[in-house]
């Protein structure tokens, strides 16, 4: 085989494996344009890409979300009270759960709308299959868990719909002098990518907000008080809020810090 069809093998596979990882069905989809590809004669790369990207925005958004249910997952609705932070959730097709934690989350979304709290959303799953990974999660392979956003608040003490950074991950909020300094230990321990999400903000936004221990406090207890099985956060933000119930949990060293999301899972 000569040089250049092999690196043109090479690199259709690596693009396949990233469209997988960061969508699930990009890669299949990638690989029904190329076959319909074979059939042009002229403008080959311009019209395979115009048929990859009309098949994969009809299969996201109008094919996955009726076909999903079949397999025991819906589509994260979005409303005035529940937000997807970053329309690339859905683009990527990792905005599904389990009816359960569906009906979860739009309860949740209307007690906090009482409060004057959004719920946002970050990573929840992908529509299909047990146990295929939302990389870089560990646990977001069976419908059952999602990441939301902390609280945040302006200088004036309003609650924030707005999160800061495009992603909704990344931007710590740290432990102060007297907290335990989790990170650390799990440095220590060997996790050199304990803070990784910080190469995933995609971008700082809104960079005038301030954590806001009072309405973060509002949607654990809310979350606490609600069927979840448990919820991970960072062991100084458990102190600070003085959380108490056996639902908040450390995560461990082996997965990544969350005091710049809450994960929950049923
Ligand atoms: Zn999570």
């Amino acid at each position: 085989m000569r040089i250049f069809p092999l690196i043109s093998v090479l690199c259709l596979i690596v693009l396949v494996l990233i469209l997988t990882i960061l969508t699930q069905v990009g890669g299949v989809i990638l690989l029904i344009a190329l076959l319909i590809g074979l059939f042009f004669k002229k403008y080959v790369l311009l019209k395979t890409s115009l048929v990859f990207s009309s098949l994969y925005l009809v299969v996201t958004f109008f094919l996955i979300p009726f076909v999903a249910p079949k397999f025991g997952r819906v589509k994260i609705q979005e409303n005035d009270q529940l937000n997807l932070v970053s329309n690339l959730y859905a683009l990527c097709n990792r905005n599904y759960v389990v009816p359960e934690l569906h009906d979860l989350l739009q309860e949740l979304g209307k007690d906090l709308a009482d409060e004057k709290i959004q719920l946002n959303i970050l990573d929840a799953n992908f529509p299909f299959i047990d146990g295929f990974p939302l990389l870089p999660h560990r646990s977001h392979n069976d419908g059952r868990k999602v990441d939301i956003s902390l609280v945040y608040e302006t200088s004036d003490g309003q609650y924030s719909h707005a999160v800061m950074s495009r992603s909704g991950y990344g931007v710590f909020e740290s432990p102060k002098e007297t907290e335990i300094k989790q990170y650390e230990i799990c440095f220590e321990k060997g996790n050199t990518y304990y803070d990784l999400a910080k190469y995933i903000k995609l971008g700082m936004v809104n960079e005038q907000l301030i954590f806001s221990e009072k309405g973060t406090k509002i949607l654990i207890n809310k979350l606490t008080s609600s069927d979840i099985g448990k919820l991970f956060i960072e062991p100084h933000l458990k102190q600070r809020l003085r959380l108490n119930h056996n639902k908040v949990r450390f995560q461990g060293c082996k997965a990544t810090r969350h005091d710049d999301h809450i994960h929950i899972q049923l």
